[in-house]
């Protein structure tokens, strides 16, 4: 008799491989729609269909999916699956391996609250297994209607969800509640004061009139940055890079945007007055601030995170990219509160209320 795999767990690992490879959505749907129809399916009906090959009749499962779930069955890791974990990244260098091995979980996570592809749990699941202790769940505010931001009735039912979440999650795991707030144009959060104050930690990032003259978008990240609700500024240029391996070469410079036009001097000041953190955030395709700019702020002795922006769980382990810009630009680990404790890091996002 073979011996026994978990095709589902194979089909998420394969989904979890493809998102952090940065393959497009749908690719990476079909395997974690695959996986939740035979999770659902009883183990004889799987073995049955698998044996008279009749798997690709399950409405959500292919050919693809379905050749895995055959080979699982018969106690083989898929070919598929080993295919993209031989392909898997290379080491980083001992810097930035240390700054990652000092993380202990991420600021800045989606979930399909908003513009995530999947559930709160299915995040969590993840980051647990990736080591992490905690993540703050930052879904996006009611402005940001692209991303179905959340109205402040949805936050409120989010917190309850996630209290709930975390009495059943795994031990040593815990979500903290969060936000990732748009800064509005006058330098105002975009959600009500009373539920900013509940959370564990606010991001702050600018998603709107990215173009706007240097004075406006000062004014408006300073005043923001004041707001004590505010830990985190988010992505504070909001440039887009070319992330590698998306489509060719014009369609990836289509999706490229410059970093927005403000005085980092006076912005890098008010972050230090307030006591606040920058994001290096990890993604291929913003990977921001940019290395003179990082410079700087930790040269001037700013606090920072880094974070994923995860939008689906194999992005959660983006990490890398950020922890190896910090170490480019020399960001001590001490001064990246995520890799605080949970406790400290809430006792230090409270003392600004
Ligand atoms: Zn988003
Ligand atoms: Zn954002």
């Amino acid at each position: 008799m073979a011996s026994p795999r978990d095709p589902v767990a194979d089909l998420r690992r394969i989904a979890f491989l493809l998102e952090r490879a940065n393959e497009a959505t749908y690719r990476v749907r079909a395997f974690r729609s695959a996986a939740a129809v035979v999770a659902k399916t009883p183990h004889d009906e799987l073995v049955a269909r698998a044996e008279a090959g009749t798997l690709a009749k399950l409405a959500g499962v292919g050919d693809v999916t379905a050749r895995c779930v055959t080979e699982s069955l018969a106690g083989e890791e898929p070919v598929y699956l080993r295919r993209i974990a031989a392909t898997e990244g290379t080491d980083l260098p001992a810097a930035a391996a240390e700054l990652r091995s000092a993380l202990r979980g991420d600021c800045h996570v989606h979930s399909d609250w908003s513009d995530g592809g999947s559930p709160i749990e299915e995040m969590a699941l993840a980051a647990a297994d990736l080591g992490h202790e905690y993540f703050v769940l930052t879904d996006h505010s009611p402005r940001l209607t692209v991303a179905r931001g959340l109205t402040a009735d949805r936050l409120r039912k989010q917190l309850d969800h996630v209290d709930r979440l975390n009495a059943a999650l795994p031990e040593g795991f815990r979500i903290l509640t969060g936000i990732e707030v748009d800064i509005l144009e006058d330098g105002g959060l975009d959600q009500e004061d009373e539920l900013l104050a509940r959370l564990d930690l606010v991001v702050g990032s600018v998603h709107s009139k990215l173009r706007d003259d240097a004075a406006r978008m000062t004014r408006r990240m300073v005043t923001a940055i004041a707001n004590p609700h505010l830990d985190v500024l988010g992505h504070m240029t909001g440039r887009k890079v070319a992330a590698a391996g998306e489509g060719d070469a014009a369609h990836r410079k289509a999706r490229t945007r410059p970093p927005s036009d403000f005085d980092l001097e006076r912005v890098i000041g008010a972050v230090l007055e307030h006591g606040k953190a920058i994001e290096i955030n990890s993604r291929p395709d913003r990977l921001d601030p940019p290395k003179r700019m990082l410079t700087v702020a930790r040269e001037a002795g700013c606090l920072f995170t880094v974070d994923t922006d995860a939008h689906a769980p194999g992005q959660l382990d983006w990490l890398d990219f950020g922890c190896e810009r910090a170490a480019l630009c020399g960001v001590p680990a001490d001064r990246i509160v995520n890799t605080w404790t949970a406790e400290r890091l809430t006792r230090w996002t409270a003392s600004h209320a």
